[in-house]
């Protein structure tokens, strides 16, 4: 391995250790989500008592708001082993039998970006979710067989940014599904709190709203930016996260009074001046700023909606009045009335 590669890996390993850390390991350390909490802990409770595995579970929503810790802190409530894999790694059959027959009665098997499965593979995943068999071919062409495997009584978690990306029989197959929402200023400053204590920094409550504040309701952001402030404040100020230390290191980061980030600021812009306000389509919308379509589609667009930026109609995204207002643009609504921008690349809006 080079150098360069040693030191990222390194770097990476170390991050995934302090990422850890932070990580809650169980429900009491888990603020927010209490809806999601609250069904989660019963499901729990009663498998328990009858001592049975837990049912299937979908986790749903935008990165970084607890679906895989959630996983976790289930399977440690339920004292299970957890296996954790992804979607797209599951590659072939063999991938999937592989890991399901290592596991043991009880145990969780998590596979984040769930939709993003190959389909081959989720045929194999219904017998094995229903029934707890699995049938694999042997061989290819003439001498092909399949054998059935007997597998252990687990419990699917499955982790998704796009729940309408699920087939519907794969959806159907799972007992419950929950939703996660964008957290609180008051649930992210809990967070925070428990955070700055872990990384031994000092933090006002002054220091750690302000970050809360322009978290985009989502804790591994607020977890990334109160480290940043950390390092800020250690080598700009007297080391304690203060509220005006916290402005000044967002600031730095491009990351605005409301909490928007370059990306978010560059997608409103170009709504509103590229596209003149008018309605426009992801793709285009996509080229325009210079991000994938899903970056834009799971990340920015959820958070700009909630906070009122931006609306999805029929004819396609649109910037709302409070982002004009964002860029002293006053007539935007006149450009909501125009006729829809052509999308330069068709495609589903
Ligand atoms: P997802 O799987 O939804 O992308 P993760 O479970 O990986 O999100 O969470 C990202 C990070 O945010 C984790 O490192 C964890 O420390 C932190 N986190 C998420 N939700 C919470 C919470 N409710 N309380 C404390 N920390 C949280």
């Amino acid at each position: 391995m080079d150098q360069e590669r040693f030191i990222t890996s390194e770097l990476n390993a170390r991050e995934e250790a302090l990422d850890a850390t932070l990580r809650p390991q169980c429900f009491e350390h888990f603020p927010g989500q209490d809806r999601v909490k609250e069904r989660l802990l019963i499901l729990v409770q009663a498998a328990t008592e009858r001592q049975e595995a837990l049912g299937h579970l979908l986790l749903c929503g935008p990165p970084g708001l607890g679906k895989t810790t959630l996983a976790h802190i289930i399977a440690a409530a339920r004292g299970a082993a957890i296996k954790a894999t992804s979607g797209p790694v599951i590659e072939k059959p063999g991938d999937l039998a592989g890991l399901l027959t290592g596991l043991e009665d009880g145990d969780v098997l998590f596979i984040d970006e769930i939709h993003r499965l190959p389909v081959a593979i989720e045929e194999y995943l219904y017998s094995a979710m229903e029934d707890f068999v699995i049938d694999i071919m042997l061989e290819q062409g003439a001498g092909a067989r399949s054998v059935r495997l007997n597998i252990p009584k687990f419990t699917l978690i499955g982790a998704t940014t796009r729940q309408g990306k699920l087939s519907s029989p794969l959806r159907s197959r799972f007992s419950m599904s929950c939703r996660l929402d964008y957290y609180t200023v008051a649930d992210l400053e809990l967070i925070l709190k428990r955070s700055a204590a872990i990384l031994r920094v000092q933090a006002d409550s002054a220091g750690l709203h302000e970050v809360a504040r322009r978290s985009r309701g989502t804790p591994r952001i607020a977890n990334n930016l109160v480290r940043w402030v950390r390092d800020f404040a250690q080598v700009r100020g007297a080391g304690c996260i203060t509220g005006e230390m916290a402005d000044l290191a967002l600031k730095l980061l491009d990351i605005d009074a409301d909490g928007l980030d370059e990306m978010d600021n560059r997608i409103l812009e170009a709504m509103l001046i590229k596209f003149e306000g008018r309605p426009v389509g992801l793709k285009s919308l996509a080229v325009a700023v210079g991000e994938d379509e899903e970056t834009i589609e799971d990340v920015y667009e959820p958070y700009l909606i909630m906070e009122g930026y931006l609306m999805r109609t029929a004819q396609g995204r649109l910037a709302t009045e409070k982002a004009a207002r964002r860029f002293g643009l006053p007539a935007v609504s006149k450009g909501a009335l125009r006729p829809a921008q052509p999308d330069l690349f068709s495609g589903p809006v």
